[in-house]
């Protein structure tokens, strides 16, 4: 078995940033982009070598937000982004993610409802295509109001038919998660399944924010937590509680939460027993998806074919769309 053929389910991908390259390159002369000079599209649209920092690298997301102008572009993306992870990933249970607040930034004519409604057409059309299970969760913004993200979850709530789980995404440098715990109160109320970003940024004190996330913020899941191995405390909690870490080689690096692949803590974690997934976080913004994640850490022998195995099927296990639903896409038993 290749690496292609290899089934995988990935539970970290966030689907405003997870454009095709041609679909880009159609669409954004329309917004005012002009790609035709040499190195334009990779100047707007990519992010190719690691930026500063988390937070240079999400201010460079703002330029794909403004191509996220109507239902037709949002159905035709979330569409592409399942078909691109099962034909050309080999995956075959995938999480996708969005926040309501970030598509609708500066886009009047698209409301909570109508940006949801579009996706979700997007999906549901990609899964009777392809024999895959998609789950859809919502995120918070936690450079937002607490107010603010209570109106989001409030609408995520309401939506709970099609949401898998919510989660709680930015830069958390400078942003402690507690003051958001009246929001995971309310979709802990609801049964929402969390995730939340955190232990991402290399800031010292980041891997604190896991503990957080789970005590506070009723996290069973989190994003990244790739620092949790700077801190025994942390570290000795994700073990003993099996938290999955949604675990983005690539954009760790090219976010600056490592200096290389060389330095990334996945060995080191997989070695003290935490229970890893991959995935690609921002494959259209990263040209990097989750195929040649695999493909990296097998070439780099950081991980053993087997050992990339075990990551999928436990990403398959801890996927927060139902065991039934995922069973159907997945080969072999749960
Ligand atoms: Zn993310």
């Amino acid at each position: 078995m290749n690496l292609l053929e290899l089934p995988k389910a990935e539970l970290h991908r966030h689907l405003e940033l997870s454009l095709r390259d041609e679909t880009i390159k159609e669409i954004a002369p329309s917004f005012g982009f002009d790609l035709s000079k040499e190195g334009a599209f990779e100047h707007h649209f990519k992010i190719l070598s690691p930026m500063k920092d988390l937070g240079s690298a999400l201010h460079k997301f703002l330029d794909t937000q403004k191509l996220l102008a109507s239902t037709e572009i949002l159905e035709r993306i979330a569409f592409e982004a399942c078909e691109d992870a099962f034909k050309k990933e080999g995956i075959r249970v995938l999480e996708l993610r969005y926040a309501p607040t970030f598509v609708a930034l500066d886009h009047p004519n698209l409301s909570f409802d109508s940006i949801h409604e579009a996706f979700m057409k997007g999906i549901k059309a990609a899964e009777k295509e392809f024999p895959m299970a998609v789950g859809m969760i919502g995120i918070l913004q936690r450079i937002l109001p607490v107010e603010d993200n209570l109106r989001v979850m409030n609408f995520m709530v309401d939506q709970k038919e099609d949401f898998v789980g919510v989660d709680l995404a930015d830069n958390e440098v400078g942003f402690d998660p507690t003051p958001f715990a009246p929001c995971f109160d309310l979709a802990k109320k609801h049964d929402l399944k969390i995730t939340i970003h955190a232990g991402e940024a290399q800031e010292k004190g980041s891997e604190k924010n896991i503990l957080e996330s789970v005590n506070k913020l009723h996290a069973s899941r989190i994003g990244h937590g790739i620092q949790c191995h700077r801190d025994e405390e942390v570290l000795n909690f994700v073990v003993e509680k099996q938290i999955p870490l949604e675990v983005c080689p690539t954009s760790n690096i090219l976010t600056g939460a490592v200096s290389s692949i060389e330095e990334h803590p996945i060995r080191k974690l997989i070695d003290k027993g935490c229970f890893v997934t991959l995935s690609s976080d921002d494959p259209g913004i990263f040209n990097q998806d989750t195929l040649e994640d695999y493909q990296l850490l097998l070439d780099k022998n950081i991980l053993t074919f087997e050992e990339l195995k075990d990551c999928s099927n436990r990403a398959a296990r801890a996927s927060f769309i139902s065991k039934e639903k995922v069973q159907k896409a997945w080969p072999t038993p749960l």
